[in-house]
């Protein structure tokens, strides 16, 4: 079978790289042409644990090309992917600008029946839009080319991208033909193998269904959120919290880490936009308001027991921040925590050091030299008055808390994930605060 992926980002490339693998004439496309010529010579736009083995592993085999020939490439493919953003737009809604390009460009050049396939997360309603958009350019052309128009989400993890979707928790399809459906049975069979659901429904609950899985994701870590702030008002330790619910079959142990608040492309994005379809069709998605407004919030608590534990005099002050990516294993800087308390740090007048494994290069598009890079973590703390743990990078998880002790200036720990045991670094000599426990010097 041969495909095209349109967007070759986070999504397109794994979705095409993966494809590849199982042995797919797979073509990615994109508009960026420094990226497909870098991909050519096997240098990836992203971090992502094993991609960049897989991608030179399949472009070697000829399974796997990049191109920025979209009229080319799509010729004589059983499907064509679209993997391209879909960025909030000012009010919320998601933008849908780069999706109905791609229908459009597919609808001016195709030439042979294939099922175009919404990779992209996207509003109920899309592929109706998409369909009408590649038969308003067929009519142009004055062709009348069959197409299936198909929803197929993404649930990848950025970090966990490949095993995801080699093994995936499902896969779901929304299609509204039995052609359509045959299609992406075929596409999909290779990664069936271990019993992986392959659920097909209407494209509406397709569409539906991704957004309805980040905004539960989203509310899972909110709730955790609010649970953590009161157990630090009332001295309870979200940590035991947390193992005494999770136990329960009906509640399950994942996802409920109380932390610094949710970032990344997709849940801040996804969120509002399940808010703003709600509104503009006269429902009020209360739950997911709240979210929300609590994932704000959690976004300050880290620089609030700061400010409260220097009464305010942050300015002069070094922080050495470990971690900057949204969350581990991925470079991904969207909406990343670390820019809001590096931002209010700043704002204060502190001077920040950080340091993070693999998103360093990323930060500095977006921070610049406002704040100081370490070259390890350890670099960070030299005279530093404290030390803020932001992203739970596994290498953070035991280091040597001698040379930590001997590096800083003042033994002050903020762990904006709970990855250090709250007694162990009292005994160690530190001033430990963790999120949803009681301050412990
Ligand atoms: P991204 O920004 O990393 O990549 C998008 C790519 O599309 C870019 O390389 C861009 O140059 C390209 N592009 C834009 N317009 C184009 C055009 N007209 N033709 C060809 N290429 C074009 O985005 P991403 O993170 O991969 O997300 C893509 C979609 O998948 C979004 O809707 C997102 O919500 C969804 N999604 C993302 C994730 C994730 O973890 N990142 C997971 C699941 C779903």
């Amino acid at each position: 079978m041969r495909i095209a992926v349109i967007g070759t980002g986070y999504v397109g490339l794994v979705t095409g790289t993966c494809f590849a693998e199982v042995g797919i004439d797979v073509t990615c496309i994109d508009i960026d042409a420094k990226k497909i010529e870098n991909l050519k010579q096997g240098i990836l736009p992203i971090y992502e644990p094993g991609l960049e083995e897989m991608v030179q592993r399949n472009t070697l085999k000829e399974r796997l090309s990049f191109s920025t020939d979209l009229p080319a490439s799509i010729q004589g493919c059983d499907a064509a992917f679209i993997a391209v953003g879909t960025p909030p737009g000012e009010d919320g809604s998601a933008d849908l600008k780069y999706v109905l390009a791609v229908a459009r460009a597919i609808g001016q050049n195709m030439t042979n029946y294939m099922v175009v396939v919404t990779k992209s997360t996207v509003p109920v309603g899309t592929a109706n839009k998409v369909r009408a958009a590649i038969e308003e350019e067929l009519a142009a052309r004055g062709e009348n080319i069959a197409f299936d128009v198909a929803s197929n989400p993404e649930f990848l993890k950025e970090g966990a991208a490949i095993n995801d979707f080699l093994k995936p928790d499902r896969i779901v399809v929304g299609v509204a033909s039995e052609k359509a459906e045959e299609v992406m049975k075929k596409l999909y069979k290779p990664f069936l193998m271990n019993g992986h659901p392959l659920i097909f429904m209407d494209i509406p609950s397709a569409e539906m269904t991704k957004y309805a899985a980040n905004a539960m994701l989203a509310t899972k870590i909110s709730f955790m959120n609010d649970i953590a702030n009161l157990c630090e008002i009332m001295g309870a330790d979200v940590n035991m919290v947390r193992k005494g619910i999770g136990s329960d079959a009906r509640i399950g142990n994942k996802f409920i880490y109380p932390g610094i608040g949710y970032g990344g492309s997709c849940f801040p994005k996804d969120v509002k936009a399940l808010i703003r379809t709600a509104g503009e069709n006269g429902y009020e998605m209360r739950v997911l308001k709240s979210v929300e407004e609590v994932n704000e919030n959690q976004k300050s608590v880290l620089f609030n027991k700061i400010n409260t534990h220097y009464n305010g005099e942050l300015a002069g002050k070094t922080f050495a921040v470990w971690g900057l990516s949204f969350k581990p294993k991925t470079d991904d800087m969207r909406e990343a925590p670390s820019l809001v308390i590096i931002q209010k740090l700043l704002e204060q007048g502190a001077k920040v050091k950080a340091y993070d494994p693999v998103a360093m290069e990323e930060a500095r598009h977006t921070l610049g030299d406002s704040i100081e890079y370490g070259k390890d973590e350890y670099e960070t703390l030299i005279d530093a008055d404290a030390l803020l743990l932001v992203t739970e990078w596994p290498e953070f998880r035991s280091p040597n808390f001698t040379v930590v002790k001997k590096l800083m200036k003042e033994k002050v720990v903020f762990d904006g994930r709970n990855i250090y045991d709250a007694t162990e670094m009292c005994e160690k000599g530190f001033t430990y605060y963790g999120i949803g426990i009681k301050r412990f010097v």
